[in-house]
């Protein structure tokens, strides 16, 4: 896939006003929290949406109303890295071995698709993706993507 020389804040405020509707709807707040000096990386634009979409509508519907979703970046020497927050009701553990396998959902009408689409997006972009959950408490999805990535 092309991928071009950009922010990656730059492609999160080209999806926020879907998000914040999205949110909206749903009662969800939104905090976003963007680091200024963000290092620019190569990005295929219209994968990095269907990122932030998958994620974000994840996090929109595990929570209920008066939830918050976070949307946060920051970086380091080597990576850029992206978080997406909610305060919804977690993973259960038995699941986490396969929410990125291919139509594994606890939906009664999920395709199961969305977290498999992330990740070889991630893949694609040389990418990590790491999960943190606590029932009861909220999920982080957080996506680290080097500066620097080694073509393969
Ligand atoms: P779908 O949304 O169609 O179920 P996904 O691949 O997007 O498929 O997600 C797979 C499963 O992972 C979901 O059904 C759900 O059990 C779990 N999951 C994903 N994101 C979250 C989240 N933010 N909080 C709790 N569970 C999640
Ligand atoms: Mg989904």
């Amino acid at each position: 896939v092309e991928k071009i020389s950009q922010n990656l804040n730059g492609i999160i405020g080209g999806v926020l006003p879907l998000i914040q509707t999205d949110a909206l709807e749903h009662g969800i707040k939104v905090a976003v929290d963007l680091e200024d000096s963000l290092p620019k990386l190569l990005l295929n634009e219209k994968e990095i949406k269907q990122l932030l979409l998958n994620l974000t509508r994840n996090a929109i519907e595990v929570m209920n109303s008066n939830g918050v979703l976070t949307i946060q970046t920051r970086h380091t020497k080597t990576e850029v890295i992206l978080s997406v927050a909610d305060t919804g009701k977690g993973i259960d553990p038995d699941h986490f071995p396969k929410i990125f396998d291919p139509f594994f959902t606890t939906k009664e009408d999920g395709t199961g698709l969305g977290l498999a689409i992330c990740q070889s997006i991630v893949e694609r972009h040389s990418g990590r993706i790491e999960v943190k959950s606590k029932k009861g408490m909220g999920t982080l999805f957080q996506i680290s993507f080097p500066q620097h990535p080694v073509s393969k």
